[in-house]
């Protein structure tokens, strides 16, 4: 079976904790049938993101074949990060953008401006943009769908789909919105199941949200997601089909 994991962070530290290299997210990978992987950073969510993308692709490039890096910008810095956006999608490496606006600290509403940019790049160069989701005051599962409202033109990623609390209204959101999508990494099978029934499987992508430190959650997270229930098609709609199409194409 075919896996490809839409949420997963590489880094060298998590703040205090040291995070293990590549080859063991690589290692990982290998033990479960995960074929690739999309990675996010960690530090470039408190500062530095430009130095924190370089660092995250360079990483990514060590394996081409298997880690695909998503961008992040600190949406504060206004033009400035929509140029470092423009920076980075130059690198066809980067297929998709990340940001977690809790850890980064703003509230999407208060920098409307520069996210529309943000969105409309992303709509340009068919990248789609996973949010964190599912906590607040930041990163609410409705101030993430707003967004998709803003920029129709963009693909809008719940980026834990709800996540504990909140999985029924992500996916009668992601069911009324045509250009919001959902991650699952939930740690709860029947959410998966609840969000492809209301949803629709080809809006619905899995991930595990590990990093090198943690395969223990690709293992739970994956064994969810196989035992929720799915028929054949959907789940394969689930872990990678629907990751491929809706990725940026690689080589734009
Ligand atoms: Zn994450």
């Amino acid at each position: 079976m075919k896996i490809l994991d839409f949420h997963a962070h590489l880094d060298d530290r998590w703040l205090h904790k040291p995070i293990p290299d590549a080859s063991h997210m690589i290692a990982a990978m290998d033990r479960f049938g995960v074929g690739q992987t999309c990675v996010y950073t960690m530090m470039g969510f408190y500062a530095d993101t430009p130095r924190n993308n370089d660092l995250l692709l360079e990483r990514c490039r060590r394996y081409p074949d298997r880690l695909i890096p998503f961008v992040t910008v600190d949406p504060k810095e206004g033009p400035a990060a929509v140029d470092e956006l423009e920076r980075c999608l130059e690198f066809p490496e980067f297929r998709g953008i990340k940001f977690h606006p809790w850890l980064q600290a703003f509230a999407s509403s208060m920098l409307e401006e520069t996210m529309t940019a943000i969105l409309k790049v992303a709509a340009r160069t068919d990248t789609p943009v996973l949010l964190h989701d599912g906590t607040p005051p930041y990163s609410t599962t409705f101030q993430v769908a707003d967004l998709a409202r803003w920029v129709p033109g963009a693909k809008v990623f719940l980026g834990h789909a709800g996540s504990a609390d909140y999985v029924d209204p992500a996916a009668r959101l992601i069911r009324d919105i045509p250009n919001l999508y959902g991650c699952y990494c939930g740690s709860r099978p029947g959410d998966l199941a609840h969000l492809v029934e209301t949803a629709g499987a080809d809006k619905i992508t899995f991930g595990s949200d590990f990093d090198p430190g943690s395969w223990e959650l690709l293992a739970e997270r994956l064994d969810n997601t196989i035992e929720a229930g799915l028929s054949p098609e959907d789940l394969e709609a689930v872990l990678w089909r629907n990751a491929e199409r809706i990725l940026r194409p690689s080589g734009s």
